[in-house]
């Protein structure tokens, strides 16, 4: 990408310069990859430098929606931590692969899902989802081995592949068949050194919510294959389209599953790093003594999340009130429409879906109708700078010159910042600026 010498000086060239290095790295399978938390802090960087005015900044761009006071965890959560803390029972180390009570209480929550059922050695506590994925791929690298992740995807795959030296290959998730999983494709990438497949549903970064018979093709799919399937169901339940919430762990007898999951969306605490892996697998296909073993062992490397959260959570998954889920999900499936619609007012962007879950929604970019916006990551470094507001280039995600918008925002504020880019298309446009 060539920039006159007045554009280098106006968007902070070098911030800008080492966004798209480290997403031309994304590819290589190296560590120099650029996170999702890593883009925004370039783009916030932006602001930080020419906020003179102090104009309220608006982040559509991490998905943290605790930064809003609409979504607010529940005070029965709340409650219980405090009571655990203040017991000052739960001051010492718990079993490194979680505490007894709390690993049934997530194999009783999961297995309400299920037509089987989990037990406390199926399930294994971890510091956050995150944690989950880098333990799920560290078990399964062996030399030589690859793993299958969707494209748009979350990057954290990625990254925990790399430094496992477990090889990655995309497969794509279709923009026109509501985000599916690409599955020709999928049989045409495995070969015999393939391990696994990672399916994310409730998606990130594209709002999917796949159906029962979706669902089940891919476990066919990895079936044939002799593969194991992921399950990142960190947005389980956060569904609002006409398509339910199916756990993976159901077809668990197809090609055995590890689900991975946490407090962190669906009860909006991703600071407690609460969450958990479970192995869904009731014909024990994966689940050999020798493997579980390993597993339990592994575990040992972790000291696993503050005890005192994970004796919290027998209550929280318990307890919690159906009306808090509701109001969240109504929340949710209300901004998300915003976004959509809000979306597909402007003419350079467009939203292809409406998302039916998580917090998250792919938009595509159309270039040529911007008469100065070489590509996602200069929409996105420009429109910070210009309109204080934070949108993740779909780089990020594997999808270039797309954007990903978290729409777990306060209404007022998704308002505000889509009437924002809005503004900032028009004035970018071609023929458009006329009118402006
Ligand atoms: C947020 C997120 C995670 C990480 O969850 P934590 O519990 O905060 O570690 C994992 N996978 C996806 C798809 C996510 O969106």
């Amino acid at each position: 990408m060539v920039l006159t010498h007045s554009q280098q000086k106006n968007y902070g060239q070098d911030m800008k310069e080492s966004a798209i290095l480290s997403c031309n790295n994304n590819n290589n399978n190296n560590n120099n990859m650029i996170t999702i938390k890593g883009m925004i802090g370039l783009i916030m960087s932006q602001i930080d430098d020419n906020n003179e005015i102090k104009k309220e900044v608006i982040s559509l761009g991490m998905g943290d929606p605790t930064a809003y006071s609409c979504f607010t965890t529940s005070h029965l959560a709340q409650d219980a931590v405090l009571r655990t803390l203040s017991s000052a029972n739960f001051n010492g180390y718990a079993p490194t692969q979680g505490l007894p009570t709390t690993r049934m209480a997530i194999a009783d929550y999961l297995s309400r899902d299920l037509s089987y059922k989990l037990t406390m050695n199926d399930v294994f506590v971890t510091s956050g989802c995150t944690n989950a994925i880098d333990i799920a791929l560290s078990i399964l690298a062996r030399p030589g081995a690859n793993i299958l992740v969707p494209r748009p995807g979350f990057p954290i795959y990625e990254l925990c592949a790399s430094f496992r030296q477990l090889e990655v290959r995309h497969f794509n998730l279709l923009p026109t068949r509501v985000w599916e999983v690409d599955l020709d494709a999928v049989e045409s990438l495995a070969d015999e050194n393939t391990v696994a497949i990672v399916i994310i549903n409730p998606g990130n970064p594209c709002g999917n919510v796949y159906s029962y018979q979706h669902l089940q093709r891919i476990a066919e799919v990895a079936k044939k294959l002799g593969i194991l399937v992921i399950a990142d169901e960190v947005y389980g339940h956060l569904a609002f389209g006409k398509n339910p919430f199916i756990a993976m762990g159901t077809f668990g007898s197809i090609a055995p599953v590890l689900t991975l999951g946490s407090l962190s969306k669906r009860w909006l605490v991703p600071g407690w790093r609460l969450g958990w892996l479970a192995v869904t697998d009731p014909t024990c296909m994966f689940k050999q003594p020798k493997v579980m073993q390993r597993l339990k062992k592994y575990f040992d490397i972790y000291g696993g999340p503050p005890t005192f959260i994970q004796a919290a959570v027998p209550q929280i998954l318990e307890e919690t009130d159906d009306i808090f889920f509701k109001k969240n999900i109504n929340l949710l499936n209300q901004t998300s429409e915003l976004c959509f619609e809000g979306i597909n007012k402007i003419p350079c962007l467009s939203c292809p879906q409406k998302p039916d879950g998580s917090m998250a929604v792919m938009v595509k970019l159309n270039l040529s109708l911007f008469n100065d916006i070489t590509d996602d990551i200069d929409f996105c470094f420009k429109l910070a700078k210009e309109e204080f507001v934070i949108i993740l280039p779909g780089v990020v995600v594997g999808m270039k010159d797309w954007l990903r918008i978290t729409f777990a925002v306060e209404p007022a504020s998704l308002e505000e910042a889509i009437q924002r880019i809005s503004c900032f298309c028009h004035r970018h446009a071609y023929q458009l600026d006329t009118n402006f």
